[in-house]
């Protein structure tokens, strides 16, 4: 009798419990205010206001920020520096990793050889970069968590499995989809709360966002070498004005994620209906664009989304992103593309194993001026075939009759060392 009864209670105890957890899950948020020390970052001297000085302006704001947040219980909230000391970069972001932070915010102030330059600006990890995230990733393979989707798809983290590194991947686009929409939440707010002039958020190949291994930004919160903007910078109001704008930009960063990954609402009322999906008799991939010039990975007109294939068609090139065959997961990524800029984004279906009944699939190897016998491609593919129009040499190889097997003689060729490829339609 005891024990049964023990045994509710245990099990009633550990619901609430994990109730609890879940709906007070804080998130971590690294504050780094730049620079410190001996490094003074940008400063300049005024007669009525005298020295201003960039590590000064980044610490104030950086605490009051930090002052808000600690006062809300669903955050955790770790400084690189509280007083006027200089850590390193790499300090930072070890910190940063090493705390399994949800969220880097670096703080500074902008400088210009033009003095009529002003205005804010929010940096986020560059184009270019993914190939050393992904180093700092898997070196900081115990920082990864998958969240709950993620998990079903790819199983536990195994560094080193296949699945795994597809896995890293997806995660680094999450992190540059979440640094875009941190971003964009704190330039909104500079406009619209405190009226001032924001020059956009921006891709930049910056050592603490590229070594951080969670979603992060760089704002640059005005020009101290601006007349106005710096006694701005300087003044109280414009302090107060700056961290409530970050933190509120914070506040709603969160809500965001929270709805997006879903984990508070799942645990208090599970949706049998989500768990339950069942998949949709088509393949949906995400319409980003067409368009007659061919944009390789990681080019900026693709807006940092990876899991992208293009396939050309009557001349166009079309991009799309993302596959699924879950309603959910396609709406999710049809969310994602229109959250990164591709407003007119939208979801087509493709039988899967499709056979053409008329026409084929082939790959196109290469585009430009005529190869050469000697040149890789012709070298390594005696039979590619070659066509002209308009001066312009286009190099295919391969004739397949459903999209995975282009997709499947793609990847042969790019293990043979033919990158940047393109699946091609040949209506005949
Ligand atoms: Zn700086």
């Amino acid at each position: 009798m005891y024990k049964v009864n023990f045994k509710i209670i245990l099990s009633f105890l550990l619901i609430l419990f994990s109730n609890f957890i879940f709906s007070q899950k804080k998130l971590t948020v690294v504050l780094d205010a730049g620079h410190g020390g001996s490094d003074h970052g940008a400063n300049r001297s005024y007669a009525d206001i005298g020295r201003i000085a960039e590590k000064d302006v980044t610490l104030a704001i950086t605490l009051k920020v930090g002052a808000m947040l600690e006062k809300n219980k669903d955050f955790k909230v770790i400084y690189t520096r509280k007083i006027d000391e200089y850590p390193s970069l790499s300090d930072r972001t070890n910190l940063a990793n090493r705390s399994k932070a949800d969220l880097f915010v670096s703080i500074h102030c902008n400088s210009s050889k033009r003095p009529t330059a002003y205005g804010t600006e929010t940096y986020v990890q560059g184009p270019d970069q993914n190939d050393t995230n992904l180093e700092v990733a898997k070196r900081e393979n115990d920082v990864i968590f998958l969240d709950e989707k993620d998990k079903q798809t790819f199983g536990s983290y195994d560094a080193g499995s296949p699945e795994s590194l597809i896995a890293l991947k997806l995660q680094q686009s999450k992190y540059l989809e979440s640094s875009l929409l941190l971003g964009g939440l704190v330039e909104d707010n500079f406009v619209n709360k405190d009226k001032r002039s924001s020059r956009g958020v921006f891709q930049k190949n910056l050592h603490v966002l590229r070594m951080n291994a969670m979603p992060s930004v760089l704002i640059e919160t005005g020009f101290i070498n601006h007349p106005e903007e710096s006694h701005y910078l300087a003044s109280e109001k414009g302090q107060d004005e700056i961290s409530e704008s970050i933190y509120q930009a914070i506040i709603d960063y969160k809500k965001a994620i929270d709805r997006k990954s879903g984990s508070p609402v799942i645990v208090k009322k599970p949706e049998p209906d989500r768990l339950a999906e069942v998949a949709l008799k088509n393949d949906f991939r995400i319409l980003l664009l067409s368009s007659p010039t061919k944009y390789n990975d990681g080019d900026p007109a693709l807006k940092g989304l990876n899991y992208i294939l293009p396939l050309k068609e009557n001349g166009l090139y079309k991009y799309y992103y993302g596959v699924t065959n879950l309603g959910s997961v396609r709406d999710i990524n049809i969310k994602t593309a229109k959250d990164a800029g591709f407003r007119n984004a939208y979801a087509v279906g493709f039988m899967p194993n499709q056979k053409l009944s008329t026409g084929y699939y082939t790959i196109e190897v290469y585009v430009g001026e005529k190869l050469n016998g000697n040149s890789f491609v012709l070298q390594t593919l005696k039979d590619a075939e070659r066509n002209k129009e308009d001066g312009v040499f286009y190099y295919t190889y391969g004739k397949v009759y459903s999209l995975e097997d282009a997709v499947k003689l793609q990847k042969d060729l790019e293990a043979k060392g033919i990158k940047n490829s393109v699946i091609q339609k040949v209506f005949k």
